[in-house]
């Protein structure tokens, strides 16, 4: 330390306090970083790494970025995980006495960010806190910065199921003590690519307690006190903004598990990774921000209560019923500003003049809002209408005190109206008299002169002049022009009068722009008292924009309400599959029912690859989801039970979990579906088995698609390649076998993509190989190999229908193989006897050698 210079110094005092941040440390119009930070962060910026003096023998590693471009950088170095602390001076550079004083202002985070430039306008950018309770019991407090909103939810089923709680919440980044277990700490950052950070201190502080009212459990209130915690430590400011904790009761929202989420591509989709092709993409038609973050938050928690659900369903049946209110909503809409973000930043003292306007505008749009919903005529509507919160005294201050069009600045006037404030009238008065005072001066002084191109201008340096040029110099008198400034062509003078207007006009100017800002400032800190009421008006104006959206998205493409029954019964007449039947540009998507009940509980669906098994599967997840989230579903008829979870095992599984094979993928997937299943939920499992050998895999479908039928009851789809199974029929009675048709013509599979009572009977793989233009010398060889394999026919179907044991099938292989091998040889060997020669004892002989041989082997059989 002692070899440094102060200011080195007074840099790594404050650096070992952000060991795990780079350090932007303020030096005049720059951030500079040092030592270590500075070479990452060259690194990763791509700027020059130079070198400072700092007192020691060696100069120090530097690199800098300008102050006023810096979050180009800050975000760059967010977007990759890492995190920024920022030191600003604390006091003038002129006025210090010593090394200026200098303090970290904030710590910006990957959960933590505030600038609209580091965030996607429609996702939420959420942070989340884990506290474990014990082995199983988990807490997680999440929370959106930018927004202000809070949740907290509790596990009891141990990482796993916190696992699945956190999936597609879009968390950036996880706060959690730090005697965390590693292990655990690993496998977050694996599965969620988030930042983990640390936060020992859980106690609450009492200027808190009007968010933390719904928590009650000390486990509710230890987790969300971590987290408030960090942020209060890392934004070093009040954060008025945050919204009361909500509770997310597990039981109160439709289970959807991480598997299912990324299968079903909720919200983006497995191959791309992005959002075109998901659910979420297909249902946007929000018009706002806000409406298109609750949107997303709507598909990742369906609702189980029939009364909330069938409310929004009513809703969204009067926006497609009244085409014109639509329009007109969606017209008010479009003049909604992003108010929730709007909350955090006058909370963070970001916001400028521009903002309010934008807010003014949206107050502005309310009182006709609130008209339009009591045109509906709808109970629901109304009710939006009387919760709407009145402001239109804030409105009417906004709309005195903000020109239409004020300065993005707010430090240099140009902000607020004349009329709002008379003492910043005064000044203004000043100052446009001072300048018309001055327009009439030169006028005076060209005719006192007779010189006609005489002016008075302005610099920043002599203030206000009087400018003539050289061949007129002669016409002044001397002694009342005192020269400034001489040019190669003109001379600049002042005169007393001059300057003493010059006085009071800049005087008047700067007073001007003081007062500006600091009736911007009282405004800003009264607009930070309607907080709770902007959140409001941003929570009924985002729900009526995802409603709004729901309709539109259902008569753009013929959409039904669906109806619920108690019975759990499915019935969907032409039903389609959403997204699939969008993007398809060459054919028609074909439609197909769905039928399930208390007799027909299972459908065991066989049929050719890509004949539409996952299509027509999916569907029916989407289906259940639509209906749940409050929208109207792609079919021509649709009625179906609240399913209390969905569980999918579709399509290539990606190794979500930690370095497992496929197969074992699979099965976890599996058993997270029959471990936790209840008779109300929703089982899709496509192909399970394939990643093992035949048997095994056979055998392993054969047991779920029991298991599943006895044990739980759920309504379940199961797809599979094993025709074999489709003899279960016979001895489930709740087991219903379905096949896709494709059929044949001209050598080539054509897929009819059409859903058919019971089994299929070809499976068309080489064919489809075929389409995918594998060689054909190869296919020819699998055609042979498959009529070879076929001819053998090595399995015999009757014998597949199993009762009590699984293992069954690799040992009655076994035998038959043995036993044909014996019937060969002794064919062989009878047919080489020469019986001719033989005489009758020799004849004995050998017949009771083969007597043997059959009943010593066939015993074993
Ligand atoms: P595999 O057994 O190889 O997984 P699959 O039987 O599950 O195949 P899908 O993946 O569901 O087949 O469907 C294959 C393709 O067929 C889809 O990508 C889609 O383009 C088309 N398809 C599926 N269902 C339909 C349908 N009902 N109407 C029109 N096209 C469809």
């Amino acid at each position: 330390m002692q070899q440094y210079t102060p200011m080195i110094q007074q840099y790594l005092r404050i650096k070992a306090q952000y060991e795990d941040a780079f350090l932007f440390f303020r030096l005049g119009d720059f951030y500079e970083l040092f030592f270590e930070d500075a070479i990452k962060a060259a690194k990763e910026l791509e700027i020059t790494l130079t070198k400072r003096e700092g007192g020691a023998d060696e100069p120090i590693p530097m690199c800098g970025v300008p102050h006023h471009s810096a979050e180009v950088y800050i975000s760059q170095l967010i977007e990759k995980g890492y995190k920024v602390a920022i030191c600003e001076q604390m006091e003038n550079p002129q006025q210090a006495k010593g090394v200026v004083k200098r303090e970290v202002v904030q710590v910006i985070t990957p959960g933590t960010v505030m600038s609209q430039t580091m965030m996607d306008e429609k996702q939420n950018n959420f942070i989340a806190a884990i506290t474990s309770f014990g082995k199983t019991k988990y807490g997680i407090a999440i929370s959106d910065l930018s927004t202000g909103e809070n949740y907290i939810t509790l596990v009891n089923d141990g990482f796993e199921e916190l696992i699945h709680t956190l999936s597609g919440m879009n968390v950036k980044e996880v706060i959690v003590a730090p005697n965390f277990s590693n292990n655990a700490q690993q496998e977050l950052k694996k599965i969620f690519h988030v930042a983990i950070s640390y936060e020992e201190h859980t106690s609450i502080r009492e200027e808190f307690q009007n968010i933390t009212q719904k928590l009650h459990t000390e486990h509710e209130l230890i987790t969300f006190g971590r987290l408030l915690n960090y942020l209060l430590r890392t934004q070093k400011r009040t954060l008025a903004h945050l919204q009361p904790v909500e509770i997310l009761k597990q039981t109160d929202y439709m289970k959807i598990d991480l598997y299912s989420k990324r299968n079903l591509e909720l919200v983006d989709t497995i191959r791309k990774q992005g959002r075109k092709g998901s659910l979420v993409w297909l249902l946007d038609k929000t018009v706002t921000a806000m409406g298109g973050r609750l949107l997303t938050k709507w598909i990742e928690r369906p609702l189980i209560d029939r009364v909330q659900i069938e409310k929004r369903h009513e809703m969204v049946q009067c926006l497609t019923e009244q085409f014109m209110l639509r329009e007109q909503l969606k017209g008010l809409l479009k003049g909604v500003y992003d108010i929730e973000r709007l909350a955090g930043k006058i909370s963070y003292g970001n916001v400028n003049a521009k903002d309010l306007v934008q807010l003014k505008k949206t107050l502005e749009i309310l009182p006709d809002f609130v008209q339009l919903c009591y045109e509906f005529q709808h109970p629901s509507f109304s009710q939006f209408a009387e919760r709407m919160p009145t402001t239109s005294q804030l409105l009417d201050k906004l709309s005195r005190a903000l020109l239409d069009d004020p300065a993005t600045s707010i430090t240099e006037g140009g902000i607020i109206r004349d009329g709002y404030n008379a003492q910043l009238d005064e000044y203004r008065e000043i100052s446009v008299n001072g300048r018309e005072w001055i327009k009439n001066l030169e006028q005076r002084e060209k005719e006192k002169t007779g010189i006609k191109s005489l002016k008075i201008g302005f610099n920043r340096v002599f203030g206000y002049y009087i400018e003539v040029t050289k061949a007129n110099l002669h016409l002044l008198e001397a002694e009342r022009y005192e020269r400034k400034q001489t040019l190669a062509n003109a001379e600049r003078f002042i005169t007393p009068e001059l300057k003493e207007m010059e006085m009071k006009i800049l005087h008047a100017e700067d007073l001007l722009a003081d007062l500006e800002y600091e009736l911007f400032l009282q405004l800003r800190e009264e607009v930070q008292e309607h907080i709770p009421h902007l959140q409001t008006i941003a929570k009924l104006l985002s729900e009526i924009d995802v409603l709004q959206s729901f309709a539109t998205v259902s008569v753009e493409h013929h959409y039904v309400k669906p109806m619920f029954n108690e019975v759990g019964d499915i019935s969907i007449r032409n039903g389609r599959h959403p997204v699939v039947e969008q993007v398809l540009t060459d054919t028609q998507f074909v439609e197909n029912d769905i039928v399930l009940n208390d007799e027909k509980q299972m459908l065991l669906i066989t049929g050719p690859n890509m004949s539409g098994k996952s299509t027509y599967m999916r569907q029916l997840a989407l289906i259940a989801i639509m209906s749940q989230i409050g929208c109207f579903v792609p079919a021509s008829e649709a009625s179906l039970p609240i399913f209390d979870q969905v569980f999918t095992r579709i399509g290539a599984a990606d190794d979500l979990v930690s370095g497992q094979s496929t197969f074992m993928v699979e099965m976890l997937e599996t058993q997270y579906a029959v471990t936790n299943a209840t008779k109300d939920s929703l089982i899709l499992l496509d192909e399970i088995g394939r990643g093992t050998s035949t048997y095994d895999g056979m055998a392993l479908a054969h047991a779920i698609i029991e298991y599943i039928h006895d044990e739980i009851g759920a309504k379940t789809l199961f797809s599979t390649h094993y025709h074999e199974l489709t003899v279960l029929e016979e001895q489930l009675p709740r087991l219903h076998n379905v096949h896709v048709k494709a059929v044949e013509e001209n050598g080539q599979v054509v897929f009819l993509h059409k859903v058919h009572e019971g089994a299929a009977d070809e499976s068309y793989g080489i064919h489809v190989a075929q389409l995918a233009n594998l060689p054909e010398k190869l296919i020819s060889r699998a055609k042979s190999i498959l009529q070879q394999l076929e001819e053998e026919n090595t399995i015999d179907k009757s014998n597949f229908v199993v009762n009590e044991q699984l293992s069954f099938f690799k040992d009655e292989q076994e035998e038959e193989k043995k036993s044909r091998t014996i019937e060969k040889t002794i064919v062989r060997e009878i047919a080489s006897l020469n019986l001719v020669n033989m005489t009758p004892l020799e004849a004995i002989n050998v017949l009771y050698k083969l007597h043997e041989k059959v009943t010593r082997d066939g015993d074993k059989r």
